[in-house]
């Protein structure tokens, strides 16, 4: 079965590697001109059955070479002292096995174990299923027919937008914009994370190893959506700046270098809520079916969990695999849901008394006893939805590899 995947990001590679695996031919077409690998980009966290799925592509020693080696967060706020937590024991507390590492060192990796054809700098125009297979139209290639189409596109999907309608009815604003930049690393923090709160806001600043430079990040409560082009960076940077003006802290020397930087990120903290993720011979996975809202939810892990299982109905059932597919990850998915409003919740102060405790509740939950931790998170959506479930296993499907292949 021919599949053609749109978007080379997490999701996709995922996908791909495991329909390679089952004997699927697999085309991806990304809208980008090369892989959106590399150094930049903002860091993700891999959790539970998604660090299983890594393991079983192969990947885990050079996942884990990759990590940012990020160990250790300070949180400041206005009016209170600092309060340090071990991130690797709140890690350990939510699930036994986590890694953090930049999306672009996670691309790169995972990208590297397919055997794909990669269509870069294009991206789908039309799609027609006639029930026997899906004739696509390209904005630069010459127009394929396909047995199936997957979008892996992200949150703002195109596929989605083609077959299954626009965005705006499906996207749950959870209240807050998130920006994040690269700049140089006017404070050096090694292994630690510094974020500052205020009420409504937070400013988050962290060094990348690899590059030398650190990253800025920014969170805004705001009730109300924002008018703005999502082409027009100038415009996103401005809103940025207005919306930390006064905010004093660190910001005023961080904002010295808002104007010149080229990887700037803006976007709402939104989740996509479609109720089916397949539509006759097309399907979505990742954010492009059930982002969780980026940053908050915890998105990274579901895109490389649900690919796995996407993969494997496929090879068990031929094109009904998409139906099987999402009865099986739909508790996954609703469960994901969860996290985004819960944690915005937290990491976005709401008034001062949140702003005096959760720190203070996050600096004492990793030094309590592991069981007690556990059972914490256990009682919480991200312990729910982030815990470890067993992964279907789908091995007695794998072709076998041909004596050229090293494998993995
Ligand atoms: C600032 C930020 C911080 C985040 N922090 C975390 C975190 O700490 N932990 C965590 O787990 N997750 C985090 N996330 C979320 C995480 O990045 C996503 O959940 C994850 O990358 C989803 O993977 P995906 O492959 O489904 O989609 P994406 O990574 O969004 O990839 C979509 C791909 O599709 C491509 N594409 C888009 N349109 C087209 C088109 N028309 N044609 C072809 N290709 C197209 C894109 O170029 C991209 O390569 C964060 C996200 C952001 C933005």
């Amino acid at each position: 079965m021919k599949v053609l995947i749109s978007g080379a990001s997490v999701a996709g590679p995922v996908l791909a590697y495991w329909l390679d695996r089952y004997g699927f031919e697999t085309t991806v077409v990304e809208r980008t001109p090369a892989l959106r690998h590399g150094l930049g980009g903002h860091a993700v966290d891999l959790f539970g059955q998604a660090t299983d799925v890594v393991q079983q592509m192969g990947l885990w020693d050079e996942v884990k070479a990759a990590r940012t080696m990020i160990d250790d967060l300070t949180i400041e706020r206005s009016g209170g002292r600092p309060v340090h937590v071990d991130l690797g024991r709140l890690y350990a507390g939510i699930s036994d096995r986590h890694v953090e590492i930049l999306r672009g060192e996670l691309i790169r990796i995972l990208s590297s174990a397919t055997t794909s054809e990669y269509l870069f700098g294009d991206s789908i125009t039309a799609l027609t299923d006639d029930g026997a297979g899906v004739d696509v139209t390209f904005e630069r290639n010459a127009p394929r027919r396909f047995d199936l189409v997957i979008g892996a596109d992200g949150m703002h999907s195109n596929v989605r937008r083609l077959a299954f309608g626009p965005e705006e009815p499906v996207r749950r604003h959870l209240g807050g914009y998130l920006a994040v930049y690269s700049m140089p690393d006017l404070f050096p923090l090694g292994s630690s994370m510094l974020i500052h709160q205020s009420v409504d806001r937070l400013v988050g600043l962290y060094s990348v190893r690899q590059t030398g430079q650190s990253r800025a990040m920014f969170m805004v409560r705001t009730e109300a959506e924002l008018e703005y082009d999502y082409r027009d960076k100038d415009q996103q940077k401005a809103l940025l700046a207005t919306a930390f003006r006064d905010y004093g802290w660190r910001v005023p020397q961080l904002f010295e270098h808002l104007e010149a930087a080229d990887d700037f990120y803006f976007d709402a903290i939104a989740q996509i809520t479609l109720d089916t993720w397949q539509r006759g011979r097309i399907g979505l996975v990742g954010d492009a079916g059930y982002c969780p809202a980026p940053a908050v939810g915890g998105g990274t892990s579901l895109a490389v969990a649900t690919a796995y299982i996407l993969a494997g109905e496929l090879a068990a059932n031929g094109p009904a695999g998409l139906r099987t597919y999402e009865a099986k990850v739909r508790q996954m998915v609703d469960r994901s849901r969860k996290i985004g409003p819960k944690v915005m919740g937290s990491i976005i102060p709401r008034g001062p008394a949140t702003l005096r405790l959760l720190p203070l509740a996050t600096s004492v939950v990793p030094k309590l006893p592991r069981p007690i931790q556990r059972f914490i998170w256990s009682q919480n959506a991200v312990g729910k939805a982030l815990g470890s479930t067993a992964l279907p296993d789908y091995s007695a499907l794998l072709s076998p590899r041909s004596p050229a292949d090293p494998g993995r």
